[in-house]
C-alpha cells in the first residue's frame, strides 16, 4: 500500500466526523473516477481513495488505524477485510455510475473473484507458530524471551525486487502487466470467456530478465535468526501471543507470528486465576504462642504474622503479593498454607521442659487443645 495517510488523501482532518468524511470522499471520488478521469495514475488513486474511505467510514476500523498507524492497519486489514461492509457500491449508483464498482478493484462481483487489481496485494506472507517456556518467576515480572524462528525476510541482495543488480522488473509482455490471460472460445453456448493466471509471470504481471541470484528472482530469503520478544508480567502457561509481522516476508503483507507461552510450575508456588499458594513451615513453638515468621513472596521475603495457636491448615493470606493482571492492572494474593514443624530429636534440657508440659496437661486435664 502506498504511504499517503488516509486523512490526507481524503483531505479531511483527524477529527472529521463522518458526514465531513462521506462529503470529501464523493467529491474527490467524482474527480477521480475513472470514467471521468483518464490521466494516467488516476486509476490508481481512486482506489486510494476509496480504500481510505471504507476505512475511514467504519468506526472500528478508522479505530485500529488511528491505533496502528497505516503500516500496523495494513498488517491487520486485507483489502478484503477493508472493503467488507463499506457502502461504497451504494454510493456509486447514487451517483449513477456503474455498480461494478469493485472490477476496478479486482475484486469481482461480491469481492470474491481474483481479479486484476487485486494482484497488487497477492503476495501475504505466512503467519508463523513459535513456542517458548518460562519460569513463574519471569511471569510475574513480565520478561524478554529470546525465540529462535526461521521464516522468510525480504531479500537481503536485492532488497525483494528478485532483480539482480543491474536489472529490473519488467512488464510482462503476453498479459500486458495484468497478470491474467482472457481466453474467449466458442462453445455450444455461444461465447466464453475464461480467465486464467498468465504462465509466463505465474500472474505477477512483471518478469525479471536476470534474477537475483541470492533468492531465484523470488525476493525473499530464508532466515534462522534468533528475536527478542517482550512476554508481559502476569501471562498464564499456554497463552498465545500474537506479534505482528514477525511471520514470513510477503511484498504486499508480512506474516503475523504467533507465539506459545508455557509458563513453567514453580517448586514453590502454585497459580491458580492469578493467586499464589504457598506453604510456610512453622515451628511448633510460634504456632503454640504466636508470632512473627517470614513468608518467600515473588517479591522477596515478607513477615507475616503467626496467631496463637496456629494448627497445620491455617492459612494466611497475603493481598496483593500473587500474581499481576495480564495486561491489567492490581496483583492476585498469596495463600499462605500454615504446616506446624514438630521437632523430630530434642536436646535433654527440652525433653524435659515437654515431660514437665505434660505433667501439668495431666493435672489440668484436657486444657490444651484437642489432645
Ligand atoms: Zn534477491
Ligand atoms: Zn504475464
Amino acid at each position: 500500500m502506498a504511504d499517503e495517510d488516509y486523512y490526507s488523501l481524503l483531505g479531511v482532518s483527524k477529527n472529521a466526523s463522518l458526514d465531513e468524511i462521506k462529503r470529501a470522499y464523493r467529491q474527490l471520488a467524482m474527480k477521480w473516477h475513472p470514467d471521468r478521469n483518464k490521466d494516467p495514475g488516476a486509476e490508481e488513486h481512486f482506489k486510494r481513495i476509496n480504500e481510505a474511505y471504507a476505512v475511514l467510514s467504519n468506526p472500528e476500523k478508522r479505530q485500529a488505524y488511528d491505533m496502528y498507524g497505516p503500516e500496523g492497519f495494513s498488517q491487520r486489514y486485507s483489502p478484503e477485510d477493508i472493503f467488507r461492509g463499506s457502502d461504497i457500491e451504494r454510493i456509486f449508483r447514487e451517483m449513477g455510475f456503474g455498480a461494478d464498482i469493485f472490477d476496478i478493484f479486482g475484486f469481482g462481483s461480491g469481492m470474491g473473484g481474483m481479479g486484476r487489481a487485486r494482484q497488487a496485494y497477492r503476495d501475504a506472507g505466512s503467519d508463523i507458530l513459535a513456542s517458548t517456556s518460562i519460569t513463574l518467576k519471569e511471569a510475574f515480572t513480565g520478561t524478554t524471551a529470546t525465540v529462535s524462528l526461521r521464516h522468510t525476510k525480504r531479500c537481503s541482495v536485492c532488497g525483494g525486487t528478485g532483480a539482480a543488480q543491474g536489472s529490473s522488473k519488467k512488464r510482462c509482455q503476453k498479459c500486458n502487466g495484468s497478470g491474467s490471460i482472457t481466453v474467449t472460445q466458442r462453445s455450444m453456448f455461444g461465447m466464453i470467456r475464461t480467465v486464467t493466471t498468465c504462465d509466463m509471470c505465474k500472474g505477477t504481471g512483471e518478469v525479471i530478465d536476470n534474477p537475483c541470484r541470492k533468492c531465484n528472482g523470488t525476493g525473499k530469503e530464508a532466515v534462522s535468526e534468533k528475536v527478542e520478544i517482550k512476554i508481559p508480567a502476569g501471562i498464564e502457561d499456554g497463552t498465545r501471543l500474537r506479534v505482528p509481522g514477525m511471520g514470513d516476508y510477503g511484498a504486499d503483507r508480512t506474516g503475523d507470528l504467533y507465539l506459545d507461552v508455557h509458563v513453567q510450575k514453580d517448586r514453590r508456588f502454585e497459580r491458580q486465576g492469578n493467586d499464589l499458594y504457598t506453604e510456610a513451615h512453622v515451628p511448633f513453638y510460634t504456632a503454640i504462642l504466636g508470632g512473627s515468621i517470614e513468608i518467600d513472596t515473588m517479591s522477596g521475603k515478607k513477615d507475616a504474622n503467626i496467631e496463637k495457636g496456629s494448627q497445620t491448615g491455617t492459612t494466611l493470606i497475603l493481598e496483593g503479593e500473587g500474581m499481576p493482571t495480564f495486561k491489567g492492572r492490581g496483583r492476585g494474593d498469596l495463600v499462605v498454607n500454615v504446616v506446624v514443624d514438630m521437632p523430630k530429636h530434642l536436646s535433654k534440657e527440652q525433653q524435659e521442659l515437654i515431660e514437665k508440659f505434660r505433667a501439668l496437661e495431666g493435672k489440668g486435664k484436657k486444657k490444651f487443645g484437642v489432645f
